[in-house]
């Protein structure tokens, strides 16, 4: 859609004006385009009619009725206004009262007809109705009869509001819906034209007719996205990067403490091989947690500085930028390399220093966290960029570090294992290597699923452990015992979320008065998260009560316990991802799950394979809690879900890429509505596309 007409402000609707142009912009609505495609998230099925005598009690349902009598209005007392009125169709009666509505008793009349839709209540002898909608029977299809959309509210908006407004959008828009799906395509896969579907995404005529337009939108959405992605993949083959010289990596796995797995091998290999034929390097690393991606950077940082370039290497938290800092040090400081760190808690000075050895080409690698995106980092000479846990970041922010760079190679690590199928869509601009082999003597993690009723056990178990000289992590859901979320629950005593904060005092000081207890969350400050971690890293500490700042890559392999409170209340890759804190040194290793929603928990018990969980918790929570909004940095989908479509996303991905086969950079004339469109979606990203 590029006419202007769907460019217009809303404010120039009728019964927009500008108070209400505000609440539409808080959904997200500004431009006629944005109304006709603000989807309805439910519909309201009032196409079916009964007879009295076939109602059923607690259904909503449409009645077609004569007014037996005038409708009679009484004034109980202030405030409180009844209409009775008793009406009947060829078989039965029905009472209806209507509340504080006295305009009702002039707008029926007795001895004509209307239809009424509401929630059949009282008994089946003698049925009622309170404050039905209705209208004349000769007006029929406005109020019943019909399929209602129920859109999604924000307060001081009606459904009536902004239905209103998405039907005179749709009028103005009438004959200007593009079709952006080529002619030929529409016609193998069966599709309706736009114009057909908006009318009946927003006013379907029956649920057939609901049915072909969603096809036809979850079609187009899928389809505009896929062609996106492979356009921009196509591209990046033809672009060249910076060459780097083939090395041996034996002399580089020479000096590790453990020899590399295959798997490990074959992902630095692949990662060589594009960025030694001078290919631009967009690779994404995709393995479990604890399959060794840490090696698959050094080695990549490795072979850039052989070649005089520089890498940099961006953590989404200072925890695992600062873990990094250390494996990485340790591994490439002997060749005498060097390696730098800068997040936000660097000194000025520190950083003035680091910006300058930067520039000069004194550092050959530095890991940071976003930090590295500030404007006084620049690179003599960038080579290499790496990201860890990619989803956390946007393509945007991944591109921010790129342009620091004259078009430097790029790893991305992702730890969230994808079902395949998805990683297709998400990193469809990206070659992909899979580390799918865990380094050797790992043993299997036990996992337990426990109630309150194990506490006390599970504490002595705790000392138990402590006492072979082991760790132990104690994961609460939350920072603060007075948190919003808190508030409102009604949960019993025992599933209550514990506050991090509250449960380290009573661990610290009530149950392990003589153990050393540390805290850590996102709230401290950046010194006190620092000594906390580094206590616990260093073996000082046997306990560590902590948030979910220690999901992602944390790695202290004497922890051989972790503890989840309140466990009901993480996704199960969240649950797999702090699973993987554990089980990474030589010990048997334990991870006990507290919480009530024991059925969804059990496949944690079940399996210790990420890719496998990742599709369970997709299929309990769907993509949009899985990865977070926009997080993964791709247009939030209005209709489609990447789950349940998966048919029609197999048909978009055929159809696209046939499309791209005869007009690779999609320039002919039937293609244009497709392109204006794929640039409009990813309008920050067209200088990328053709
Ligand atoms: P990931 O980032 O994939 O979760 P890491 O790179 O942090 O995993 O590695 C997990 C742990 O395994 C680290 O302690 C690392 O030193 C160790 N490790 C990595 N590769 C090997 C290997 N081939 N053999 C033995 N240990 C390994
Ligand atoms: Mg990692």
């Amino acid at each position: 859609m590029n006419s202007k007409v769907f460019d217009t402000s809303i404010r120039y609707l009728k019964g927009v004006g500008e108070a209400r142009e505000k609440l539409f912009n808080k959904l997200g609505i500004r431009t006629l385009r944005d109304l006709v495609e603000y989807f309805p998230r439910a519909y309201e099925d009032r196409t079916v009619f009964k007879r009295i005598n076939s109602l059923v009690i607690g259904e909503y349902v449409c009645v077609r009725a004569i007014a037996a009598a005038t409708p009679k209005l009484s004034h109980i007392r202030k405030g409180l206004d009844l209409v009775k009125l008793r009406v009947v169709d060829d078989v039965g009666s029905l009472e209806i009262t209507f509340f504080n509505s006295p305009f009702v008793k002039d707008a029926i009349k007795q001895g004509e007809s209307y239809a009424f839709y509401g929630k059949v209540s009282g008994t089946l002898l003698r049925p009622e109705m309170t404050n039905p909608l209705f209208e004349r029977v000769q007006k029929k299809g406005a109020i019943t009869g019909c399929i209602v959309p129920i859109y999604p509210l924000t307060a001081k908006l009606s459904q009536k509001i902004v239905s209103t407004a998405v039907r005179s959008a749709l009028e103005k828009c009438a004959d200007e819906f593009p079709d952006v799906i080529p002619n030929d395509i529409s016609k193998k896969y069966n599709l309706c034209r736009a114009s057909y579907a908006y009318e009946n995404i927003h006013s379907p005529e029956g649920f057939k007719e609901l049915d072909i337009a969603r096809r036809r939108l979850i079609f187009e959405e899928l389809f505009v996205l896929v062609t996106a992605m492979r356009l921009m993949r196509d591209r990046r083959t033809t672009q060249t990067g910076k060459y780097l010289q083939a090395r041996d990596f034996k002399e580089f796995y020479a000096s590790l403490s453990f020899t590399p797995t295959n798997a490990q091998k074959r992902a630095i290999d692949d990662a060589a091989a594009d960025m030694i034929a001078g290919k631009l390097m967009n690779r994404l690393i995709q393995g479990d947690v604890g399959s060794g991606k840490t090696l698959v950077a050094a080695a990549c940082c490795w072979l850039t500085w052989r070649s005089g370039l520089q890498s940099a290497f961006m953590a989404p938290t200072e925890i695992l930028a600062k873990q990094h800092y250390k494996s990485l040090t340790d591994m490439l400081t002997p060749f005498g390399m060097s390696v730098g760190l800068l997040t936000g808690s660097t000194t000025a000075k520190g950083k003035h220093e680091i910006y300058e050895q930067l520039r000069y080409g004194e550092i050959d690698l530095i890991i940071g966290t976003h930090a590295l995106l500030s404007e006084g980092v620049e690179f003599r000479n960038l080579g290499l960029v790496i990201t860890d846990e990619q989803h956390r970041f946007g393509v945007e922010q991944r591109s921010m570090l790129t342009e620091k760079g004259d078009s430097p190679h790029v790893l991305v690590m992702s730890a969230t294992p994808i079902p395949r199928t998805l990683a297709l869509i998400i990193y469809g601009d990206l070659d992909v290597s899979i580390i799918d082999e865990m380094p050797p003597g790992r043993r299997e993690i036990e996992t337990h699923v426990v109630d309150e009723r194990y506490r006390e056990r599970l504490y002595k178990f705790v000392r138990k452990l402590v006492s072979e000289g082991r760790q132990v992590y104690v994961i609460c859901p939350m920072v603060e015992e007075n948190d919003e979320d808190l508030e409102q629950e009604s949960a019993s005593d025992a599933n209550k979320p514990k506050s991090v904060t509250t449960h380290h005092e009573t661990l610290s000081k009530k149950v392990f008065p003589d153990l050393n207890v540390e805290l850590l969350h996102g709230k401290m400050p950046a010194k006190k998260k620092d000594a906390a971690m580094a206590a616990f890293t260093s073996g000082d500490a046997d306990i560590l009560v902590a948030t979910t700042v220690i999901e992602v890559g944390v790695d202290v392999p004497n922890a051989a316990l972790i503890i989840v409170e309140n466990a009901d209340r993480f996704g199960l890759s969240q649950l797999h991802q702090l699973r993987g804190r554990i089980g990474r040194g030589e010990f048997q290793s334990f991870c006990v799950l507290i919480g009530e929603a024991h059925e969804r928990l059990q496949i944690m018990k079940s399996t210790n394979d990420g890719f496998k969980i990742a599709e369970e918790d997709l299929k309990l929570r769907g993509p949009g809690d899985f990865f977070g909004s926009r997080q993964h940095g791709l247009p939030v989908m209005q209709i489609a879900n990447l789950m349940t479509d998966m048919l029609v996303l197999h048909e978009a991905q055929g159809a696209a890429e046939k499309l791209l086969e005869t007009d690779p950079s999609l320039s002919l004339p039937a293609n244009r509505k497709l392109k204006e469109k794929i640039i409009q979606l990813f309008d920050t990203n067209i200088d990328k596309m053709n």
